[in-house]
This record gives structure tokens, sequence and C-alpha cells, in this order.
């Protein structure tokens, strides 16, 4: 049912229904412990299938949790960019591209709208554009290569594994280091 749930979820990752991504939003509603109507980028008509799948009646989208906009995408100023690197660090789908001190730029093709680069920005150089306005948008749309919810999940699924290798490698790290000190000691 989890899967089944997620699959509706649109993947943006941007948690604005209150958790830390889409699945664990998803096993909040199979063990009844969310409402359906908390994802604003789903909007109604999200809410309509997760209505539909659980058989329950659908309701409107929970203003609490923000507002149903259209797709969008972030575009960075890059005049204005001081390379900081605190957009990359945040986005939940590796979107953006740039190295300390650079500048850094967004790739609207995999860029899901969810926002999250905005907040951390020292410089306010991120701003979200309508995915029409956008001359990129223009031909993705054209070309049909907006992302689907399915290459965000892909991409969030591959950055929280390679996440998950740098903690593992850190530790293992730490683990040598600790254990080539405790040597050093004898
Ligand atoms: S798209 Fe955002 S609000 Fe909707 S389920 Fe995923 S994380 Fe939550
Ligand atoms: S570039 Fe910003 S808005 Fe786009 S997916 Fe990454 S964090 Fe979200
Ligand atoms: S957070 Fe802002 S200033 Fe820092 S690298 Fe990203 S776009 Fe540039």
């Amino acid at each position: 049912m989890i899967d089944q749930i997620n699959a509706i979820l649109p993947q943006t990752q941007c948690r604005k229904c209150g958790f830390q991504g889409c699945r664990p939003y998803a096993e909040a509603i199979a063990s009844g412990l969310a409402d359906i109507n908390q994802c604003p980028p789903g909007g109604e008509l999200g809410i309509v299938e997760l209505a539909r799948l659980l058989n329950i009646d659908p309701k409107p989208l929970n203003p609490e949790y923000g507002e149903y906009k259209p797709k969008q995408v972030a575009f960075i100023i890059e005049d204005m960019c001081i390379g900081c690197v605190k957009c990359i660090a945040v986005c939940p789908v590796d979107a953006i591209l740039g190295a300390a001190k650079f500048m850094h730029t967004v790739i609207a093709s995999e860029c899901t709208g969810c926002e999250l680069c905005i907040a951390p920005c020292p410089v306010d150089c991120i701003v979200m554009h309508p995915l029409s306005l956008t001359i990129q948008s223009q031909s993705l749309v054209q070309k049909d290569k907006y992302p689907d919810s399915q290459l965000a999940k892909k991409r969030y699924d591959a950055r929280c594994l390679r996440k998950a290798k740098e903690v593992e490698e850190k530790a293992e790290r730490a683990k040598q280091k600790k254990a080539e000190l405790g040597m050093l000691k004898k």
C-alpha cells in the first residue's frame, strides 16, 4: 500500500506535507497518521487519486500546507552567485551544478520546483519561474522532456544512496584513523 500511495505522489520531495519526503508522507497516510490532502504539488488531482486508491471521499487541499502552483523551475541569477554551494547541499534531486567559489546553475530538465534551495541562498539569487515562462522549458515541453515523477524519484533515490555511502565511508575513515592512533600509542 505504501508503494501504491508513493507512486501517486509527485516526488518533488519538497516536504510541504510536513514530512521529510514523499515516501515518509506515504507511510504516514498508510498508517493513518496523515490525511490525504497535505500535498500542494499533487493538487486536487492527486487527492482524488489517493481517495480512489484508499476508497474514501476526496477533500479539498488543506491550505495549511500551501497552495497548488503550476510547475516551476528554479533559476540562478548567475552574476550574483558567490559559489557557497549551500543550494547544492539541499537539492534533493541533484539538479544544481557548481563548485565552491564558482558560479552555479540549475539543470532545468532535472529541477522538480521543490523550492528547497531558495531559503539557504545567502544572497537571494535563486528565483522560481513558472515552467511555461522559461526559455529552456519551452523546448522541454515541446520535446516532452520535463522530468516526470518517476525520473525525480530515481534521482532522489540515487542521491540518498550516495549520501548513505558517504556517511559509511566517513565512519570507516574515522575508524581507521582511530585504529592507527591506537597503534601509535602502543
Ligand atoms: S511532493 Fe512534497 S508535499 Fe507532496 S508528498 Fe512529496 S514531499 Fe510531500
Ligand atoms: S534546483 Fe532547487 S527547486 Fe529545483 S529541485 Fe533542486 S532544490 Fe528543488
Ligand atoms: S546558495 Fe546561492 S550563492 Fe550559494 S551557490 Fe547556490 S545560488 Fe550561489
